[in-house]
């Protein structure tokens, strides 16, 4: 078979509970001109970038304005869009994560991943920030408040599912040693990895009424973050794996 898969260029998908500021410009114009420097070398290129809808911010801001969710969440993926049209971004696909193609992929992938027994059900308790939209450490507190957000995160207990991260811990270590630049980044997160605990990840959340259903027990959403990453393959267009994703230094550590 003739491989036809085309040179994949993809951003971060953009959070839609705020209007776009000038960082999503910086990473989408930076995106865009490896995308045209590629084509300028001759690549066929693909280039992926979107929105992400399905965090629970999203449903307190929509509540707090008295929308709905979605309509709330589509109002503000076009601001995003037409931010893409006036600096002439030249996407080949846009994907929001409340698509059902999306969903469907998401979904897959969650059921796929726990099938194959990678994800287990388990207990989480910790300290949870809204803003963050996830459970931060015991030492990651300053004066008991998140540092990011400058609020006291709740104390969360919950069943929940987790999928065994920590099993890959020298499968990623090596793929960071071969893909991220710039090298000042890589060593930051390699330093991280070597010294650091890696746990295993929660990928689920309950007591929630906007997100993507878990596939394989109703009473759960798929984490935010898990649904997120997934948008990859839902808007790969049968160029996976992608050949250089665009990222915000933030969102590379986030995952540890
Ligand atoms: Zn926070």
């Amino acid at each position: 078979m003739v491989n036809n898969k085309k040179f994949y260029v993809t951003t971060a998908i953009d959070y839609v509970n705020a209007p776009p500021h000038c960082g999503h410009a910086f990473e989408k114009i930076i995106a865009d001109a490896i995308v045209r420097w590629y084509k300028l070398k001759g690549k066929d290129v693909w280039f992926l970038t979107g929105t992400d809808e399905n965090a629970q911010k999203n449903a307190q801001v929509a509540k707090e304005q008295g929308i709905p969710v979605q309509k709330f969440v589509d109002k503000n993926s076009k601001l995003f869009i037409e931010l893409c049209k006036k600096l002439n971004i030249d996407y080949d696909d846009f994907i929001k994560t409340t698509e059902k193609r999306h969903v469907k992929v998401a979904q897959e992938i969650f059921k796929k991943v726990y099938d194959k027994g990678e994800i287990y059900k388990g207990k989480y308790e910790g300290h949870y920030c809204k803003g963050c939209e996830s459970f931060i450490t015991e030492k990651e507190l300053v004066n008991g408040k998140c540092p990011e957000h400058d609020k006291k995160p709740e104390w969360l207990s919950e069943e929940a599912y987790f999928f065994k991260l920590s099993k890959y811990r020298n499968q990623i270590i090596k793929f960071i040693e071969n893909y991220i630049i710039p090298v000042s980044r890589k060593k930051e997160i390699l330093s991280r990895l070597k010294n650091e605990e890696l746990r295993n990840l929660c990928v689920s959340r309950s007591n929630l009424n906007w997100g993507i259903d878990s596939p394989i027990d109703k009473d759960f959403k798929i984490y935010v973050w898990l649904d997120a990453l997934t948008n990859y393959l839902t808007g790969a267009s049968g160029n996976w794996p992608a050949d250089i994703h665009v990222i915000g230094k933030n969102l590379i550590i986030c995952w540890l």
